[in-house]
């Protein structure tokens, strides 16, 4: 039943079989309705020529006309029909059955043409039709008599029946077309849709890339379009992890060949002295210590990555959370003699993950900290409308080229990637802080110049509104 094949061709077998057989029905209605019309007409005219008959040659008073008894008899045999006369006393004077002669009628259409009233009626029942005629003088001097006829419609509705029949015979054919036709024009209609299921069932893992044939009527482009659409977004999703992963592989395993090549030497020369190991080892521990920072920011970001439902959403004093990290960063500040400072045009309290929120935070001004210049300055300021807060870091630092402004955020992207070495940076801090600012339904734009500074600034709705309750409006 959810077959849309099946119903098309439902459709279109009522479709075509309906109105034929609708018509073939009206068609023998009309034809039987015009046969009796015609019947009860040519009644009527023999009946007034033989009233006529029967009123010029006085035929009720002088009871045995030959000429109008043989113009009775002929007028019975070729309309099948019953007459009689009946005089003014509702006797019957002449009966063609015989049987009622001599009887009264009086019968309510024989009274009511006593009345006045000429009858002519058809019963669809018995298939006869009735028909009274007044019988009067010339100069309508009082009613000498009725005529009465009574005509059975037997051959219209053989006539009627024969034809039914060979409608009938027609109807089957025409159905059994109509079912062939619906059957093949169904096929048609669903066969882009079949070959459309087909090519996606082509589809594997190998040939993502390749797009399905856009071919047949309107509809089925649409959707092949939209398919191949997908699948090019897919394709790309799929690039991107594995780029990711192939990232991954390269930024574990260059810490380990760094160890593995001072180990190497250390293991391959004999008699060293003790400043030289602890030299080589303390570059060990380094490298160790890159290989924690990239696990532990990969596992941030995997974190991150995950939905919205890992979020601890708090009302929190956003200058608070602000005030602790810098506090931590300070000292780091110090070593370059940079100066932080933090500006806030009013107290701030918004719904975040404050671990999340203080990553976000402690990233951004870290970064302005790292990328900064000898006695350069970082500044930090925060403000809040009705909806939401903004969180500004301004650095004096060494800036990013306009042509990779868009980049910083991609995962293991860095500007200066030998440089990075000594920074200690992982490429992956502004991924990480993207990420939670998105989880917060935030966003974040960096705006930098080359040789004068950069300033990231984020936006966070003062309110969270999870997905459900976002959803439900
Ligand atoms: P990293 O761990 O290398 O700092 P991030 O994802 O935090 O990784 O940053 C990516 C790159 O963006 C950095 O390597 C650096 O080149 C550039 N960058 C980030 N912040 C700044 C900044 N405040 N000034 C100049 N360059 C920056």
């Amino acid at each position: 039943m959810r077959s849309m094949r099946f119903l098309l061709t439902i459709l279109l077998i009522l479709m075509t079989f309906l109105p034929l057989w609708g018509g073939g029905q009206f068609v023998v209605s009309v034809l039987r309705d015009e046969a009796i019309e015609e019947r009860m007409s040519e009644l009527q005219d023999q009946a007034t020529i033989l009233r006529n008959h029967i009123v010029s040659t006085g035929y009720i008073n002088a009871s045995g006309v030959a000429s109008v008894d043989a113009e009775i008899s002929m007028m019975t045999t070729s309309y099948n029909c019953r007459i009689e006369v009946i005089d003014s006393s509702l006797r019957i004077i002449k009966d063609t059955y015989i049987i009622d002669k001599s009887k009264i009628n009086i019968s309510e259409i024989v009274l009511r043409c006593m009345n006045g009233e000429n009858q002519i009626e058809y019963d669809r029942e018995q298939n006869v039709v009735e028909l009274t005629m007044g019988i009067s003088n010339r100069d309508n001097s009082g009613l000498l008599g009725i005529l009465y006829i009574s005509a059975e419609t037997q051959d219209v509705e053989s006539l009627v029946e024969s034809v039914k029949q060979k409608q009938a015979v027609f109807d089957v054919l025409v159905l059994v077309v109509a079912i062939g036709a619906a059957l093949y024009f169904s096929h048609l209609l669903i066969k882009p849709l079949k070959k459309l299921e087909q090519s996606i069932d082509l589809i594997t893992t190998d040939n993502l890339q390749e797009p399905i044939p856009v071919q047949g009527y309107y509809e089925a482009e649409q959707i092949a379009d939209a398919f191949n659409e997908m699948m090019e977004r897919i394709q790309k999703l799929e690039d991107s992890r594995q780029e990711f992963v192939s990232n991954v592989s390269h930024e574990l395993k260059t810490p380990i060949t760094s160890m593995k090549v001072l180990a190497d030497s250390l293991l391959m020369q004999e008699g060293i002295p003790e400043e030289m190991y602890k030299e080589f080892l303390t570059d060990i521990v380094t490298e160790i210590d890159r290989e924690n920072d990239i696990i532990t920011a990969l596992l941030a970001l995997v974190k991150m990555d995950k939905s919205a439902d890992a979020l601890n959403i708090t009302q929190k004093n956003i200058n608070d959370i602000v005030e602790t990290v810098l506090k931590r960063l300070r000292p780091i500040a110090a070593k370059k003699n940079i100066e932080l400072v933090f500006e806030s045009f009013r107290p701030v309290v918004a719904d975040v993950d404050e671990v999340k929120f203080s990553m976000v935070v402690n990233n951004l001004v870290e970064n302005a900290i790292k990328y900064n210049v000898l006695d350069g300055w970082v500044h930090i300021t925060l403000n809040a409308d009705h909806k939401y807060f903004y969180l500004k870091v301004s650095d004096s630092g060494i800036g990013i080229p306009e042509e990779v402004q868009d980049k910083v955020f991609d995962r293991f992207y860095r500007v200066d990637k030998a440089r990075a070495r000594e920074t200690g940076g992982t490429g992956l801090g502004l991924a990480i802080t993207r990420s939670a600012v998105l989880l917060h339904r935030g966003s974040i734009k960096v705006y930098s110049k080359e040789e004068e500074g950069t300033t990231f600034t984020v936006r966070i709705p003062l309110n969270y509104i999870d997905a459900d309750r976002r959803n439900a409006e």
